[in-house]
């Protein structure tokens, strides 16, 4: 199942190049009448493995006969209802403009999902426009070149995961409401095949032995395919069948290897392991045993949970260790005190150049897929919520207590549950962590990120 992609934006910001390329030029056939409405053209487009429907609204804008904002208003409203996703594009050399506000506006209401990106961002124009443009509120702008086609990898890295969300509510064929009621079958991950496997990232900290890992594990393992400098301009990605399940590894090591400049390698490796992040299914943050939890690999691990990754933790290095018990328990605890928001993440020592763990690593990296993909049933979240009220009733604020009704799944990949409950906005921070923590406890989804919202109900 395929989705749709809507590029708007005001005239001259680049969509028509951009969609040009994605569609290629010879499918992208217009017929040019001056003075005749032109409908959405649409086109099938490709970037690399992604195949989708791309909807191209350039050229409406100038087809104006009443005020130029209320005609783009209209043509994007309708654009944005025929799309899945909305990829808004703003040119990142102007930098935003109060046109630009228009079409944000409208899509912060009603776009399914916007994706932000400053065009003609090739050499440093538009380093301005590209921080302006966080100012919209529609979280990253994706800086691109679509003449030039950069940024693209980016692109593929937001639109991936995203896809895959159409593919999974195709397959289960979800009813219209956004809110999926049905009682699945619990633990049901998707089936891991050579055609789709395991992604995987591993980052870490410059010198964390990274590379050591990757090559270690494709030394010992069949390769399902070589090494591709693809999809990111950096990170490299090897298929590899690591005891016996078909993964794709996306290895962050080799963009620091071209950084010559050693103040920009902190820098770098936090860039390099977003985008890596992207990609992945699970992250592998590996720390270096000696120097573990540095800045870096918080920064690191705190964004592989914010982006909604399962996250596995491997302490490299474990050969050059001596108090190996004792060191493992402090670093337990550091781990839990520093990111609470990751409690219970499978923790593995390692030595790369031995290969020593390694199969556990592998171990912990399946387990974390699939509590990642871990389904609970509507009736059992709702017999847990009920034993969670009764044991620790939400407060009242105002005398008004807060009432949770009623609650379900959602989503996974990772897990995201709603609560219908009334005045959702008063419900305290220490009550949603009583919730997410008793979740992760009582449904046994250690380290993975959990996503709660609380829903009024109309
Ligand atoms: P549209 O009106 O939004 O469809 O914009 P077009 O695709 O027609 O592009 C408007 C102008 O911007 C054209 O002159 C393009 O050549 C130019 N343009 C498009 N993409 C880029 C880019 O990535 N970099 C630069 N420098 N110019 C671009
Ligand atoms: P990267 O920058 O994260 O890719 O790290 P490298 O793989 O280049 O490794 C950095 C250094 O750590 C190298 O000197 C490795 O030989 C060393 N190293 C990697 N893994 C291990 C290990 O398991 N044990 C020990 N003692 N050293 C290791």
């Amino acid at each position: 199942m395929s989705f749709s992609l809507a590029i708007v934006g005001r005239p001259n910001v680049g969509k028509s190049t951009l969609f040009n390329r994605l569609v290629g030029r010879k499918l992208a056939i217009v017929d040019d009448q001056p003075g005749v409405t032109r409908d959405l053209r649409d086109g099938e487009a490709k970037l690399w493995d992604l195949h989708f429907t791309a909807i191209d609204t350039a050229g409406l804008e100038d087809a104006t006969d009443d005020s130029l904002p209320a005609r783009m208003r209209r043509l994007t409203e309708r654009a944005v209802e025929e799309a899945d996703i909305c990829l808004f594009v703003i040119d990142a050399r102007t930098g935003i403009t109060p046109t630009d506000e228009v079409f944000a506006e409208i899509l912060r209401k009603r776009a399914k999902h916007v994706i932000l990106a400053c065009n003609k961002a090739e050499g440093s124009a538009g380093e301005a426009g590209l921080i302006e443009a966080w100012g919209l509120g529609l979280g990253e702008p994706l800086a691109i070149s679509a003449e030039h086609g950069e940024g693209l990898e980016d692109l593929y890295a937001v639109l991936l995961p995203l896809s895959e969300g159409f593919e999974e509510r195709a397959a289960s064929e979800a009813p219209e409401v956004d809110v999926d009621v049905g009682d699945e079958d619990e633990d049901a991950p998707r089936p891991i095949t050579a055609d789709k496997p395991l992604q995987i990232a591993v980052v870490g900290r410059p010198n964390a032995g990274k590379s050591t890992l990757v090559n270690k594990v494709l030394g010992e393992e069949r390769l399902l395919t070589g090494p591709e400098a693809g999809i990111t301009r950096d990170a490299i990605s090897v298929g590899v069948e690591w005891g016996g399940v078909p993964m794709r590894i996306f290895d962050t090591a080799g963009m620091r290897k071209k950084a010559r400049v050693q103040e920009k390698l902190e820098k770098l490796s936090v860039a390099d392991g977003l985008r890596a992040v992207r990609f992945a299914e699970v992250v592998v943050v590996l720390l270096d045993a000696a120097i573990p939890f540095e800045v870096q690999d918080l920064k690191i691990a705190d964004l592989a949970e914010r982006e909604g990754r399962a996250v596995v933790v491997a302490v490299n290095k474990w050969d050059a260790e001596t108090e190996k018990q004792e060191k493992l328990r402090d670093m337990r605890a550091t781990f839990e005190q520093v990111l609470p928001q990751l409690r219970g993440a499978p923790l593995v020592t390692i030595s790369a150049r031995t290969g020593k763990g390694l199969d556990k690593l592998q171990q912990a990296i399946l387990e974390a897929h699939r509590v990642w993909n871990r389904r609970v049933t509507t009736g059992q979240l709702n017999r847990w919520l009920e034993g969670m009220v009764s044991r620790h009733p939400p407060p009242a604020p105002q005398g008004k207590r807060i009432k949770l009704r009623y609650m379900t799944q959602a989503k996974t990949r990772p897990p995201g549950f709603v609560v219908m409950c009334s005045h959702p906005d008063k419900l305290p921070t220490s009550y949603r962590r009583y919730l997410v923590n008793g979740l992760r406890e009582d449904f046994d989804m250690p380290g993975t990120p959990i996503r709660l919202t609380m829903r009024s109900q109309a």
